[in-house]
């Protein structure tokens, strides 16, 4: 049994921790602003906070964090669901086996490629491959010949792959074919739960799935996700779980996640569970992401379409750092809606262009960059850059330049005038003059034609 979980010690700490003094508090508040992480004792301390006031101070630390690290810009994607098959049977899930009220569709290379050019044409240029779980239908072959076709047909720069556990040489398989980040959702880090709601196929093995991320390393691939399934279980033990287990993995890998995502548990068509079993409320939610951010401030916070438009506009401001907009959820969404194909019904359904308004009008600044991964300033190297807190210096000019590039290619002539009111403001925001000027000669270039700048 493997033992990156130490499940007794995270309920003690929880116990511990269970009514923190304001002392105590603004102490770690003050540490976690130093942008260095702060212990697991001091995570269960905030996950405890019940009173309003400490934790609107909880949240000006996770802007303030957020802000440091990446500066304003927030980085936009698109999932690609190529597969609704699924050999497993997880309870909470439309696409588990034995759902018979759902339409099961593999999208072919060719399909798949149609759907990125969809994506691609909303003005996109990462996009998150990801399926069900079934051996025959999705195998490795699945994801790799999508990638290469993809890569070489569509526009797309980053390709970030969310599938089920694989083999050491199957992540090497999907590292060459040029994966960004690989994720991977434990779903919940509690056994019990876990051999509750998984109780078939080859996911029903804890084990399997909590060391695929030793595997994906082991592979060659640096950049990984993770995440926990809010509403499974207690989301206090989640988030420390979670973080315990990206403890281990970076103290034998030496790199810990690229990204947490934050998936909140939501009614599914032919799901197998009568509700929620832990329901996470709004302020709980908002409560997880500023803490993740207080903890693991170097990594990105991903927030899906799962969440409505609200609780999506206010999250920008404490921590999330990407976002998937125009999302469709069934394999071949984007070039034709089918009814019941869906793994969940979506709660925000602005278009790209329509979130990249939102985003500009609350202070932030779009992002379609994928310099890092392509300048290799992935896993230790990346995490060297974020830890030393110069990552924005990249994050900046970067995410000015494309969004120029957006602008200039999909922007409405509202929109343009609007991007470049924001533009204008955060040039102004590049501390270092030399940075500064390079950028505004490259919007230059942009503007005469030229693309993809970094
Ligand atoms: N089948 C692969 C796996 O299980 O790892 C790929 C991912 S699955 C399509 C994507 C994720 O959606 C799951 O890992 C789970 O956390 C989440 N999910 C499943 N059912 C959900 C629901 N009803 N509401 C919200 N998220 C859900
Ligand atoms: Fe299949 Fe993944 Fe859904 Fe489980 S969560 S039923 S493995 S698609």
């Amino acid at each position: 049994m493997v033992d990156f979980i130490d499940e007794g010690l995270i309920h003690s700490i929880l116990e511990d921790s269970i009514r923190p003094e304001r002392a105590e508090i603004a102490e770690i508040l003050a540490k976690a602003r130093e942008c260095r992480g702060i212990s697991l004792k001091e995570t269960a301390s905030l996950l405890n906070i019940q009173d309003e006031e400490l934790l609107s101070e909880v949240y000006d630390a996770a802007r303030y964090v957020k802000n440091k690290i990446y500066g304003k810009r927030v980085v936009l994607f698109a999932p690609l669901y190529t597969s609704n098959e699924c050999t497993n049977n997880c309870l909470y899930c439309g696409f588990r086996h034995d759902n018979k009220e759902l339409h099961r569709k593999t999208l072919s290379v060719e399909e798949i490629v149609s759907e990125a050019k969809a994506i691609e044409e909303q003005g996109h240029k990462r996009l998150l491959l990801i399926c069900g779980e079934d051996a025959k239908k999705t195998d490795i072959r699945h994801f790799t010949d999508a990638m290469d076709a993809i890569y070489k047909n569509v526009n797309i720069k980053r390709i970030n792959v969310e599938a089920a556990p694989m083999q050491v040489e199957e992540y090497r398989q999907l590292k060459n074919a040029g994966v960004g980040t690989y994720v991977i959702f434990q779903e919940t880090y509690s056994r019990e739960v876990y051999k509750k709601m998984h109780q078939v196929g080859r996911k029903a093995d804890y084990d399997w799935r909590i060391t695929a991320i030793d595997r994906a390393f082991q592979g060659g691939i640096d950049d990984v996700g993770v995440g926990a399934l809010l509403g499974l279980y207690d989301y206090r033990f989640e988030v420390l779980g979670l973080l315990m287990h990206a403890m281990s993995f970076e103290k034998r890998f030496g790199v810990g996640p690229h990204t947490i995502s934050v998936p909140r548990l939501r009614p599914a068509l032919g799901w197998a569970l009568d509700k929620i079993p832990f329901q996470v409320n709004d302020r709980d939610f908002k409560k997880i992401v500023a803490v993740y951010r207080l903890a693991v401030p170097y990594t990105g916070i991903i927030l899906s379409t799962r969440e409505s438009e609200q609780m999506r506009d206010e999250l920008l401001g404490i921590g999330v750092s990407q976002i998937s907009a125009g999302s469709k959820t069934s394999p071949g969404g984007y070039k034709e809606e089918e009814d019941k194909a869906d793994q969940f019904s979506v709660n925000d359904h602005r278009s790209l262009p329509k979130m990249i308004e939102t985003i500009c009008q609350e202070g932030y600044i779009p992002s379609f960059c994928t310099a890092c991964y392509r300048r290799c300033r992935t896993g230790e190297a990346f995490m060297e850059h974020a830890k030393g807190g110069d990552i924005h210096e990249y994050c900046q000019p970067n995410a000015i330049l494309t969004f120029k590039e957006n602008l200039l290619d999909y922007g409405t002539e509202q929109l343009k005038e609007k991007g470049e009111e924001v533009i204008g403001k955060a040039l102004l925001e590049i501390e270092d003059a030399g940075m500064r000027l390079k950028t505004v000669e490259r919007l230059k270039e942009l503007e005469g034609g030229k693309r993809d700048l970094y």
